[in-house]
């Protein structure tokens, strides 16, 4: 944590002046995360809230100092008397943590002020030590957000109770708990009535590192099987000479290729929105693409580089199985699968610039390999059709959904890789992923694929033992 926060990995883009801070931010966290992901919870949540407080000028100047502070203050004090502070997030109940209009937790106002007493209950409180968090609670006009801090402004402790910590498969590092809020006193950020839209500007960014600590497992798990097939013998040869395992590797590492650069395009987006509204649609519509496919890759493609160790791998004493049960976490929070698709269609029909954002970006590989063509016109005919219903579409659109962010995921991933990637590295993604030469399961490159350069581009020099 504390190298974390002092390197900036919680503000970095909010007091950087110079261009690509996001970019430089995602590549610290692709690093950070593949020494220890989970600490990277309570810092990108700290990052992140700070995107929603600027919806309030004045909670924003009182707390963004502190927030953004390269100094880790560990002391359980009010936060006036702390030299930097975490915040966290409480939107999930008991009864629903997708459909948050659901929530139950109400909010009184107090006066005419802008302070409210909140009371209710939090099924998921993750890092439950940091000193303030974002949570939704109803008010009379619907569902609204608020700033509620460990300590009251007047310096006594506030009226939050940590219940239960939970006992998860994995993530073991950061302590995710269940809160009840009792009368607690909290600040409402933003309008009453617009918790939704204000807490979705802390959601986009925590949206981003999932997408980034899931690029991160894959290439931290790619890294480690690589090692250890260059040093493993079996049948006489090394595991890296053997065919098919070059075949398996080969495949591990252009995935990892094509989701640390999908993640990194997406990060420049987020630098770029403030100027273009071309970039902020793309953002918009990329995050959800790149947090829904990335996320999903990973526990795949983790558990498949796991079996690359063999027994060793199912050992704790080697890293994968903190890897393995770590990865199908990103794909759950901050919207799990399902709802990200939906989100995807939702962003279709609402921000017609983002379809055509989207299909921009993927058109810029076009000019350089005419393989991408096809593709491209059956899904640039699915998202106008989807993008044509409303909201959600109908039930058989709905279905659709996760086949549709799929395909633009892939296309993506390929127009990025053959603008920035190496040629091997976007020739076997295209073949494998796009024209369907490959398999279902990782290690079904097609006949063609330069394994051996492929194979050249992961030089890992991992310490012994
Ligand atoms: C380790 C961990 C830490 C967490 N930390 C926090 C935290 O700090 N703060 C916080 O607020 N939350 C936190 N969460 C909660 C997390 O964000 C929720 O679990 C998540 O949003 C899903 O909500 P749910 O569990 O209520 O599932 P549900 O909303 O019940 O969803 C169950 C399933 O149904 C699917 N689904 C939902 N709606 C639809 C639909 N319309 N159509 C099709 N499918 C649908 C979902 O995709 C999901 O697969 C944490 C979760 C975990 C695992």
């Amino acid at each position: 944590m504390r190298t974390s926060i002092e390197n900036r990995l919680h503000s970095l883009p909010w007091v950087e002046t110079r261009k690509g801070a996001h970019v430089a931010r995602a590549a610290m966290l692709m690093l950070t995360a593949q020494n220890e992901v989970g600490h990277t919870c309570p810092v990108s949540m700290t990052f992140s809230a700070v995107a929603a407080l600027r919806a309030d000028p004045d909670l924003a100047a009182a707390w963004e100092p502190r927030i953004l502070s390269a100094s880790y203050d560990l002391r359980f004090l009010p936060s006036g008397q702390k030299s930097g502070v975490l915040v966290g997030m409480g939107m999930t109940e008991k009864q629903g943590g997708s459909d948050v209009r659901a929530n139950t937790t109400r909010a009184e106002r107090i006066g005419n002020s802008r302070e409210y007493l909140v009371t209710g209950h939090k099924w998921f409180c993750s890092a439950p030590m940091c000193d303030a968090f974002l949570i939704l609670a109803q008010t009379p006009k619907g569902i609204s957000c608020f700033l509620l801090p460990r300590w009251t402004p007047s310096g006594e402790r506030n009226a939050f109770y940590i219940q239960r910590l939970k006992r998860k498969m994995g993530n073991r590092s950061n302590a995710s708990s269940e809160v009840e809020f009792n009368g607690a006193w909290a600040r409402l950020v933003g309008e009453e009535g617009r918790g939704v839209q204000t807490i979705i500007e802390m959601v986009n960014c925590t949206r981003l590192d999932c997408a980034t600590a899931s690029a991160a497992l894959m290439r931290a798990a790619v890294a480690q099987a690589v090692h250890h097939a260059r040093h493993r013998q079996a049948f006489g040869k090394l595991l890296i000479e053997q065919p098919l395992m070059q075949n398996v590797l080969a495949d591990l590492i252009v995935e990892s290729e094509a989701a640390t650069l999908l993640t990194s395009r997406v990060a420049s987006s987020f630098d770029a929105r403030a100027s273009s509204d071309e970039e902020r649609s793309f953002a918009r519509i990329a995050t959800a693409v790149a947090k829904y496919w990335l996320c999903k890759r990973a526990a795949g493609h983790v558990g498949e580089a796991l079996e690359c160790l063999g027994g060793n791998g199912y050992v704790e004493e080697s890293i994968l199985p903190r890897l393995y049960r770590e990865a199908p976490l990103y794909s759950i929070w901050e919207g799990s699968g399902n709802v990200i698709c939906l989100d995807v269609l939702r962003t279709l029909a609402k921000e017609p610039g983002s379809l055509f954002a989207l299909l921009q970006e993927i058109r810029l590989g076009k000019a350089l390999d005419k393989r991408l063509e096809n593709f491209i016109a059956q899904l640039e005919a699915s998202l106008h059709r989807q993008a044509q219903h409303g909201s959600e579409g109908g039930a058989d659109l709905q279905r659709e959904a996760r086949m549709l962010t799929e395909r633009a995921a892939l296309l993506l991933q390929a127009s990025l890789l053959i603008r920035y990637g190496s040629s091997a590295v976007a020739d076997a993604f295209c073949a494998s992923r796009l024209d369907r030469e490959g398999g279902l399961t990782f290690g079904t490159l097609p006949q063609g694929a330069d394994v051996t350069a492929i194979l050249d581009r992961v030089s890992v020099n991992l310490p012994e033992g």
